[in-house]
């Protein structure tokens, strides 16, 4: 597999990271719903020295919410931790963040005891739309390039309640080959790092195994659900092609164009709320999957 990975910042991140976390009360770990484990960073839970963590399960809104259910529920098996999931353009869950802080370190918040709460997650997971549903007005910066690094700031959410962004970029950590894809077809890894066609033939073939509907609903290519679960992946994504019209002179498909509709249709939400790996899954992938 191709990957051109980006360490060259990641121990400049770890140490802001370490050195922050040690005046932190509460760690957000934002990660992405449809993706969650493969978003996460595992670095992060070295760091956090104990440190009390809630997960942010952000961009619910395009994820499948009995997965979702799932993902929560293996969460709260772990320690010291919360989750709670949330599409980050909505101030009502942002806001009860600062409750579920407040209940996982109840001897903070106050002038003479603030809480201070770390925000971190890889590029384009929503940090800037979440601080800046918190905040209330455009604080923070969203939707820059993934990678492109920030002051970190801090901002006061009410008194005695500070928010902090990632210091540094926190590039996602890929240890299994289906993370790398999931990343890639979610857009949270650089353009270059995978091949498209490869990306969305894999989202593709697991789409076709677990959301054939979705499928059937968006492009419509096959007689029926069923049939379109027993289609070739090949025959499937030139099928695709073909009735979204990505195709070169001679009746030829335009594969790079296709994948670019496929991933786009993923990453907008135009194919459904879809969630592409559950904790089971993941925890298969650790076990027997290609490891990176
Ligand atoms: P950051 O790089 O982590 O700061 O991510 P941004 O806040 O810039 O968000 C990246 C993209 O995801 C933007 O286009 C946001 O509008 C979008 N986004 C953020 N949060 C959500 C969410 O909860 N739901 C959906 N559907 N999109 C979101």
């Amino acid at each position: 597999m191709n990957i051109q990975w980006f360490p060259g910042h990641m121990h400049l991140t770890r140490n802001a990271i370490g050195e922050r976390v040690k005046t932190i009360d509460v760690v957000i770990e934002m990660v992405d719903a449809r993706l969650p484990a493969s978003s996460a960073n595992p670095m992060l839970r070295e760091l956090l020295r104990a440190r009390p963590n809630l997960k942010v399960l952000n961009k619910a809104d395009l994820a499948d919410p009995v997965r979702t259910q799932l993902w929560l529920d293996w969460y709260a098996q772990q320690q010291n931790t919360r989750a709670v999931a949330m599409d980050s353009h909505h101030s009502a869950p942002a806001r009860a963040l600062i409750e579920a802080c407040l209940t996982l370190a109840p001897h903070r918040g106050g002038m003479d005891k603030p809480m201070r709460v770390l925000i971190c997650g890889i590029p384009n997971v929503g940090k800037s739309t979440l601080i800046n549903t918190m905040v209330g007005k455009r604080a923070a910066k969203a939707a820059n390039e993934p990678g492109v690094t920030r002051q970190e700031q801090r901002y006061v959410l009410q008194d005695g309640f500070y928010l902090f962004d990632t210091p540094g970029v926190l590039w996602p950590r890929i240890i299994v080959a289906q993370s790398g894809y999931n990343l890639a077809a979610a857009g949270s890894i650089g353009r270059n790092a995978f091949d498209d066609e490869l990306v969305a033939l894999e989202l593709l073939a697991y789409l076709q195994r677990h959301y054939p509907q979705a499928l059937q609903a968006r492009y419509g290519v096959a007689d029926n659900v069923s049939a379109l679960a027993e289609m070739r992946d090949d025959a499937l994504f030139e099928a695709i092609a073909r009735k979204r019209g990505a195709l070169l002179p001679g009746n030829r498909i335009n594969a790079q164009k296709a994948a670019e509709l496929i991933l786009q249709d993923f990453r907008s939400g135009a194919l459904g709320r879809v969630t592409i790996e559950t904790p089971e899954e993941f925890q298969q992938w650790l076990a027997t999957g290609e490891r990176l």
